[in-house]
């Protein structure tokens, strides 16, 4: 047998039309189809070629291998060509009344004889006659439908020598037809069934009736434009049944359930694989097992209309009826008599392609993957194409299917996604709140430093002024308190704007190599630390060197450390920690004061925010600290409690800096 032989592939996908649904999926028998950068692609070792994803893509997709072209090269040759149409021809050609005019429009197309695989088939049941009627034969599988003998083969290689060794009725008629009309004939089969052009070498080439009707459509042939001309013999009789259920038992007269041998008939892609397996288990062991892979060939994917099933079994019985009423008998029984002596028997191979099952722990890993872990998980929606998501995951171990297929496992990927989008979403906000905190800070900045700069000299004056007057008048002058005063907020005035120039002064960094942990050692040094303060450095740094610009980083440490102090009007405790990762020194500010409150942790960075009063507070000291660390490309997080209930009150200030060596 070759398998497949030239036409391979012969069942395929057409790139790009696959829309990806898994109705071939979920139709193929034999789960030969794998789903490949987004193709469901055939998988041709273990294509049986029943075709049936042909039938089933609403997309046309899933196609086989035309012959249209082979065959009017074989027509167009010196060679003697013989067509053998096959006996479901009745269930295709129904708008032709007369199959004569379809013989002629055969005949048309240069063949030099037309026959009737049906006569085949009356030798073909004969041979099984005698199996029947044979006490002594064991059970056997009907070998006719070459898709069953593909599958068998692959997939149930130890029941390979049940095959009745007989024949098909198309092979058979392929050795009638040569003896009759020379060895040397070219022959080809017209019929239903994509798979027979897997069957053998009996025929140059397999039609389709598909194929055909391309063909008389190419070349403008129809029945008006023919004669009638009938089937060259031999004459065939109750063969013409064949094609449909209990077909074989038709031809043969015999009933099922009566007589010796019994014979159970099973159709169409789920029961012959249920009639197959309970043969294997010996539930059927004392019957003879008809299997059609298609609902009767007469349903073959190589039919142009789909359904129809029972008008279709009407036309070819009708064709049968009038057929038997119309014979000559006589020389019926001549060429049954002289070609029944002919040997029809036949070998078969089997090619095991099973996959071995795989582990049960790799199945309960794939079936976890897809977030299925205990049975109430098991949707079995089939909208995989696999029948249970057992038989998924089996089919995603032996490399044939892949996770996502499963549509309630996607759904759910799919929501975790938009969860995710929703989450860079709000890190997104956040980041622009913050460009638009820079953006204040730095208009601000340029507002101020215009305002301090002109306000820095009249100030001067105003306090240098008020302080001579303030040393030359007697303190017991009436007047000496009011110079005091305007003095001290003269001197106030000179701290704002002072606090103004400094947040202002965007400069460039000078940065200079440093010992961070001495530097941080030495800010505790520029404040005054009230006696119930306790302070603590914990340095967990073994590279301390870093590029920074001293002096505007010992602002930074000594406003953050100063605001601990104020915070903590009763005492508590100061702690500056030093860490380090491969790219980053952090410096970790706490103290165990008030807190700040969630409402106002969003605006101490703001120009001029201050909850101290007049006089003691500027607002000023974390903006300049914000501006300075964002200069030395730093990152600045505040963490704050001020319920006790919740633990430890107090606020930290967590400062990254690169190490910029
Ligand atoms: P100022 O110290 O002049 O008020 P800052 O910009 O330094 O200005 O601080 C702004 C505000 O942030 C403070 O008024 C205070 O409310 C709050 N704050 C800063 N640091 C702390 C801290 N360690 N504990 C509690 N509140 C703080
Ligand atoms: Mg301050």
């Amino acid at each position: 047998m070759s398998r497949f032989s030239k036409h391979n592939p012969l069942v395929y996908t057409l790139i790009n039309k696959c829309r990806v649904c898994f109705t071939c999926v979920r139709e193929c028998p034999v789960k030969a189809i794998k789903i490949i950068n987004g193709q469901a692609e055939v998988i041709q070792e273990r294509c049986i070629a029943c075709g049936n994803c042909v039938k089933v893509c609403s997309q046309g997709a899933k196609v086989f291998f035309q012959s249209t072209e082979l065959v009017e090269e074989l027509l167009s040759s010196d060679y003697q060509t013989i067509a053998c149409i096959a006996p479901s021809f009745p269930a295709e050609f129904i708008e032709i009344e007369d199959y004569r005019f379809l013989v002629g429009m055969i005949k048309k197309l240069g063949f030099d004889y037309v026959t009737e695989v049906a006569f085949g088939a009356d030798l073909v049941a004969n041979e099984y006659k005698k199996i029947f009627d044979n006490i002594e034969s064991k059970p056997t599988i009907t070998s006719d439908c070459p898709a069953i003998v593909h599958y068998i083969s692959h997939y149930h290689p130890d029941l390979i020598d049940s095959f009745a060794k007989i024949d098909s009725p198309a092979m058979a008629m392929a050795k009638v037809v040569k003896k009759k009309y020379g060895e040397n004939s070219k022959l080809v089969f017209i019929g239903p069934c994509v798979a027979k052009k897997s069957e053998s070498d009996s025929f140059e080439e397999v039609l389709t009736f598909s194929e055909l009707r391309t063909i008389f459509k190419k070349k403008n042939i129809n029945a008006n434009s023919v004669k009638p001309i009938d089937f060259d013999e031999p004459v065939s009789a109750k063969g013409a049944i064949f094609p449909i259920n209990h077909g074989l038992l038709q031809s043969i007269d015999r009933k099922e359930g009566l007589g010796k041998g019994k014979v159970v008939s099973a159709e169409g892609k789920t029961k012959f694989k249920e009639a197959i397996n309970e043969f294997e288990k010996g539930q059927i062991s004392n019957q003879h097992i008809e299997l059609l892979c298609c609902d009767g060939c007469i349903l073959g994917a190589g039919m142009t209309e789909k359904g129809k099933l029972f008008s279709k079994r009407m036309k070819v019985s009708e064709y049968a009826e009038i057929k038997l009423q119309n014979i000559d008998i006589e020389l019926f029984n001549k060429y049954f008599n002289e070609f029944s002596k002919l040997d029809f028997s036949r070998n078969f191979t089997a090619i095991d392609r099973r996959i071995p099952e795989p582990e049960k722990q790799e199945i309960d890993d794939i079936l976890k993957s897809m977030g299925k872990y205990e049975q109430k998980d098991m949707l079995n929606c089939g909208a995989c194409g696999y029948e249970t998501c057992f038989e998924h995951a089996v089919a995603v171990a032996e490399g044939l299917a892949e996770s996502e297929m499963c549509l309630p496992f996607t759904i759910e990927k799919l929501h975790n996604s938009i969860e995710e989008i929703n989450l860079s979403n709000h890190k997104l906000e956040n980041a622009r709140k913050a460009l638009k905190q820079s953006e204040k800070l730095a208009s601000m900045g340029q507002v101020s430093a215009g305002i301090a700069h002109e306000l820095n000299n009249p100030l001067g004056i105003i306090t240098l002024y008020s302080s001579i007057l303030k040393d030359e008048i007697d303190k017991k002058d009436e007047i000496y308190h009011d110079i005091k005063i305007i003095n001290e907020q003269a001197e106030r005035c000179k701290n704002i704007v002072g606090g103004l120039l400094n947040f202002a002064r965007k400069n460039k960094l000078q940065l200079s190599k440093c010992n961070i942990v001495e530097f941080a050692e030495s800010s505790f040094n520029s404040i005054i630390k009230p006696d119930n303060i306790d302070i603590q450095l914990i340095n967990n740094i073994t590279k301390p060197i870093i590029a920074i610009d001293s002096t505007q980083m010992m602002q930074v440490l000594t406003n953050i450390e100063k605001n601990a102090i104020e915070a903590m009007p009763d005492g508590g405790i100061l702690k500056l920690e030093l860490n380090e990762s491969e790219n980053e020194i952090e410096i970790i500010i706490s103290d165990t004061g008030t807190g700040i409150c969630e409402e106002n942790i969003e605006k101490i960075f703001t120009p001029f925010f201050t909850t101290k009063s007049a006089g003691k507070g500027t607002g000023l000291g974390l903006p300049l600290v914000y501006g300075i660390v964002k200069m030395h490309k730093g990152k600045i997080n505040v963490k704050s409690n001020i319920d006790n209930t919740k633990g430890q009150t107090g606020t930290t200030f967590i400062i990254k800096l690169p190490k910029t060596e």
